[in-house]
């Protein structure tokens, strides 16, 4: 019983800051952005509701907090499951969840996206990606880092535009992954997940969601909104990226972590 005891203490210790781990120090990274008022959702949904109930003493003399909040799927740090854009794709809750846990790599593009904020990721940046790191996108959760969290919650600044509606969805600009590198890892590789630090894992002016299409088809998991990839290392970094379980969901909301070895 004390060992147990001992070794959640230890658990405990390493998943809300730094631990060791082999004698090597290590960290946790928070990868979510909060969930509050100021919450970046497609422009056709409404934001994330915080309801407060009751907070405070009772007649019985104990504290008591439980509120409510209400959310679309797709907003914030959230997952795009299979059936996001497939018929016959995984619901939220049929994702088999080692899908969501394992090794990460992060594919860094700020530069290119910089330089064009509608950029598209191609076969090429994924297979350079490959030989500089001697490592191929298999059995891994590849993380797609355009520089865009640093925007955030500035939605002008995020989605390209602070209009709703149709209206603001035809003036999206924000870099992507681009539909043949989509098809390129879901041929050609075999991955665990995609996540990516802006709204979208299909560029802003996508119309028919290609990158959506192609991988959803494929039953890969798409995250999207994620955040403080600048704290993730190219390799090496251990990823868990939970999403609330609803059943028969096309996506929900993610907390998405990572495992830092320095
Ligand atoms: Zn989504």
């Amino acid at each position: 019983m004390r060992r147990q005891w001992v070794e959640g203490l230890v658990m405990a210790a390493g998943l809300f800051g730094a631990g060791t781990r082999g004698g090597a120090a290590e960290t946790w990274i928070d990868l979510t952005h909060p969930f509050n008022a100021d919450t970046i959702f497609w422009p056709t949904e409404t934001g994330f509701q915080f309801d407060p109930g009751n907070n405070g003493p009772t007649p019985k003399g104990y504290y008591y907090a439980a509120n409510r909040f209400t959310t679309a799927e797709h907003g914030g740090t959230h997952l795009d499951a299979p059936r996001h854009f497939s018929a016959t794709g995984q619901t939220t809750d049929e994702i088999p969840v080692d899908r969501f846990v394992g090794d990460a790599v992060v594919v860094d593009v700020t530069a290119k996206c910089a330089a064009n904020p509608v950029y598209e990721i191609t076969p090429d940046d994924l297979v350079a990606w490959e030989g500089e790191h001697q490592r191929q996108f298999v059995d891994v959760i590849v993380l797609l880092k355009t520089g865009w969290a640093s925007r955030w919650p500035d939605r002008k600044a995020y989605l390209g535009t602070e209009l709703k509606g149709a209206e603001g969805v035809a003036n999206l600009k924000f870099p992507g992954l681009g539909p043949e590198a989509a098809n390129w890892l879901a041929q050609q590789r075999r991955v665990k997940a995609i996540g990516i630090d802006t709204a979208s894992i299909d560029h802003g002016p996508s119309t028919h969601f290609l990158s959506h299409q192609v991988l959803c088809g494929a039953n890969i998991p798409v995250i999207e909104n994620v955040a403080a990839l600048d704290a993730v290392p190219a390799t090496g970094a251990f990823v868990v990226a939970l999403p609330m379980k609803i059943a028969g969901g096309s996506g929900g909301p993610v907390r998405i972590i990572a495992r830092v070895t320095d």
